[in-house]
């Protein structure tokens, strides 16, 4: 077993630090899922992904955008619960959820439950910018994204051989061996590898995060996790910090895991680690919510825990 978050920070420093880390999902992998040629092709989409975020920050660009871009690329690759390739709900349909937020504003964008929207983070991003509302869902955000004119992809697009395979998997498990519901959550987890998300900080000093993701294989139809829940899992604001989270979706959302993290710093005192490790590693821990999170704040101090 192989404990994952693959994470890198991209930091420059001419007149002013820019900072772009991503994750590409938390959870425990087994090693027959990840060979190292699946390995290879995750690093090589990341490293893709962070260049394209970094490339626009570099040139003096906005973190919103640079978050959007590196998203975008892993929910294009087949590889991440996110886009093409996300896992299946129980009836075998991809339903995908997005969040972005301008930390400058406290603007942000979401959209839920969505079947059809090749890359839920831009829809995400118009929502928050060409619509009065925060969030969208289902077939609703699906005609919003249309009528903007971003890309709409049959169902079979985001469907992978492999997220067939995992969720015959799954079902067969839990009809040969129902098991209590707290250890068939802890089971799940390794199923929840692949969420992607970023943040970032740009020369302008503005911070913005995004996530976006399938949430979790087998999951009932309509159910929306902690991602596109704005202050659960995905939350930035200039006066504190920016963070996208993975992890058991219920939990983050119950804890309020990003927010609470911000309102720390902000009520407290506490510097971003502290505030992160606060909320991560004691109280998800005491919780029972597994995951880990990326975040980085204002002066461009990144931290990435996990439990
Ligand atoms: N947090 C996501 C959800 O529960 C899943 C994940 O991060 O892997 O929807």
């Amino acid at each position: 077993m192989n404990h994952s978050l693959p994470v890198f920070a991209a930091e420059s420093n001419e007149s002013a630090p820019v900072v772009l880390v991503i994750h590409g999902g938390a959870g425990v992998i087994s090693k027959e899922e990840m060979t190292p040629e699946k390995e290879k092709a995750q690093l090589a989409a990341l490293t893709e992904s962070l260049q394209a975020g970094h490339a626009i920050l570099k040139t003096n660009g906005t973190s919103l955008d640079a978050v959007m871009a590196a998203i975008k690329v892993l929910e294009d690759s087949p590889l991440f619960n996110a886009g093409r390739g996300a896992v299946l709900n129980s009836d075998g349909v991809v339903e995908l959820d997005a969040a972005i937020m301008d930390g400058a504003t406290r603007k942000a964008g979401a959209v839920a439950a969505v079947r059809l929207i090749k890359n839920p983070i831009e829809a995400a991003r118009l929502v928050m910018e060409k619509s009065r509302h925060v969030m969208l869902v289902g077939e609703g955000a699906e005609a919003f994204a249309k009528g903007q004119g971003i890309a709409i992809m049959p169902q079979d697009y985001f469907i992978t051989e492999h997220r067939k395979k995992q969720l015959e998997r799954i079902q067969k498990e839990q009809k040969q061996a129902p098991k209590p519901q707290s250890f068939r959550q802890k089971e799940q987890t390794t199923d929840l590898v692949g969420t992607v998300g970023a943040v970032a900080l740009d020369r302008h000093g503005n911070l913005a995060a995004g996530t976006s993701t399938g949430g979790m294989a087998n999951k009932k139809p309509g159910r929306v996790g902690d991602s596109p829940i704005i202050g659960a899992g995905t939350y930035a604001n200039n006066a504190t910090c920016a963070v996208s989270a993975t992890g058991h979706g219920e939990y983050f959302i119950r804890a309020v895991v990003a927010h609470d993290i911000s309102a720390i710093m902000e009520y407290k005192g506490l510097s971003l680690s502290e505030a992160a490790d606060l909320v991560v590693k004691k109280e998800l821990v005491e919780f029972g919510g597994e995951g880990g999170l990326i975040a980085v704040d204002r002066k461009g101090n990144i931290t990435m825990p996990f439990n």
